[in-house]
C-alpha cells in the first residue's frame, strides 16, 4: 500500500486513514467516524477505537468503522489484515482490549454473540460452515432458531426457496452433498432465515469458481437492493467494491483507506495494491 494513504510517523491505532473524496457530501462526518456517509443519520453499527489481539499479539489497532441503515459496506485486504478478527468482534466472538461496538444506539461490549444474533446481527461465515450432516431444510431451520416460535417462518422457509430454487429441490439431500456454491447460498438462506437487521459475510467468494462468484455476487446485490444493511470482508476487493455502496481497506490491522466503492476501484494505490494493478 502506498504510504500516502497513511501516516505512517503516527503511532499504530492513530493513524488516519486517507478518506476519498467520492462526491458525497463535503466536510467532518458528523459522527466523528472515518469515511464520507453514504446515507444519512445514526449508524446501525459503530465500532469505534477497536482493538484486539490473540495472546500478546495486536490484531486491530484502533479502528474506527461505521455502518449506516441500508448501507452495503465492503472490508477488503490481504490474507491476515484482520478482517475475519473484525468480524468475530461484530459478533461477539472476540473480546476487544480497548474500543466500543455500538449497534442501534446499544453499547454491545458486555453482550454475548448469543444475544447479538437475537438483535439481528447475523453472520455468513468463512468457508459456510453448514451442517453437512443435516438435510438443506433442516439447515435453514437451524438459521430461524432465535425465532422459532415466530408464526412466519414458515412463510419465511418458503420465500427462501423462492429466493433459491436449487435448495427447494435439494431440500431433503444432506447439505454435504451441495456443492461449495450451493452451500453459500445455504449458508446466506440460514442467515437470512434469522431475519437479520446486519448481515456480515466472511469471504463470500472464497474457493468458487469465477462464475458462481458472479451469481454470489448478484445474490448480494438483490439483498442490497432489498434494504438489506450489508458488511461484506473479502479478499476478492473488485467484486466486493463493485458492489458496495463504501469500502474500508484493511492493512496489518489498521484501516489505510476509505471511500465509496467507485473511489477505491479507481484509486491507483488501491488498484496496484488489491486489484491486480
Ligand atoms: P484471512 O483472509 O486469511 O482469514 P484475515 O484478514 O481475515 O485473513 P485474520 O484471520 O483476522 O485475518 O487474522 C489477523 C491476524 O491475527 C493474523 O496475523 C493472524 O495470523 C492472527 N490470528 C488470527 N486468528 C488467530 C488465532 N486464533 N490465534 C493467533 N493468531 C491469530
Amino acid at each position: 500500500m502506498n504510504a500516502t494513504l497513511s501516516t505512517p510517523a503516527a503511532p499504530r491505532g492513530e493513524q488516519r486513514a486517507r478518506a476519498f473524496d467520492d462526491g458525497a457530501a463535503p466536510g467532518e462526518r458528523a459522527d466523528g467516524g472515518a469515511g464520507p456517509i453514504a446515507k444519512g443519520g445514526a449508524p446501525l453499527l459503530d465500532l469505534r477505537g477497536i482493538r484486539t489481539g490473540y495472546g500478546r499479539i495486536e490484531a486491530l489497532h484502533g479502528l474506527d468503522v461505521a455502518i449506516h441503515p441500508g448501507e452495503t459496506v465492503a472490508l477488503v485486504g490481504a490474507n491476515g489484515a484482520g478482517k475475519s478478527t473484525l468480524l468475530r468482534v461484530i459478533s461477539g466472538l472476540q473480546p476487544l482490549t480497548a474500543g466500543t461496538v455500538t449497534f442501534d444506539g446499544d453499547n454491545l461490549n458486555r453482550r454475548k454473540a448469543a444475544d447479538r444474533v437475537h438483535r439481528g446481527i447475523v453472520q455468513v461465515p468463512e468457508g459456510r460452515q453448514v451442517f453437512a450432516g443435516l438435510s438443506v431444510e433442516d439447515n435453514l431451520m437451524l438459521g430461524a432458531f432465535s425465532r422459532r416460535r415466530d408464526k412466519g417462518v414458515a412463510d419465511d422457509l418458503e420465500a427462501m426457496y423462492q429466493r433459491f430454487p436449487i435448495l427447494k429441490e435439494k431440500r431433503r439431500l444432506h447439505a454435504g452433498n451441495l456443492s461449495g456454491g450451493q452451500q453459500q447460498m445455504l449458508a446466506m438462506g440460514r442467515a437470512l432465515m434469522a431475519k437479520p437487521r446486519l448481515l456480515l459475510l466472511d469471504e463470500p467468494s472464497m474457493g468458487l469458481a469465477p462464475l458462481i462468484i458472479e451469481e454470489i455476487f448478484g445474490i448480494i446485490t438483490e439483498l442490497k437492493r432489498e434494504g438489506i444493511t450489508i458488511f461484506v470482508v473479502e479478499q476478492n476487493a473488485s467484486e466486493a467494491l463493485a458492489i458496495a455502496d463504501r469500502g474500508y481497506v484493511l492493512e496489518t490491522g489498521d484501516i489505510v483507506a476509505t471511500g465509496s466503492g467507485e473511489a477505491l476501484l479507481n484509486d491507483e494505490s488501491v488498484k496496484a495494491a488489491y486489484l491486480g494493478g
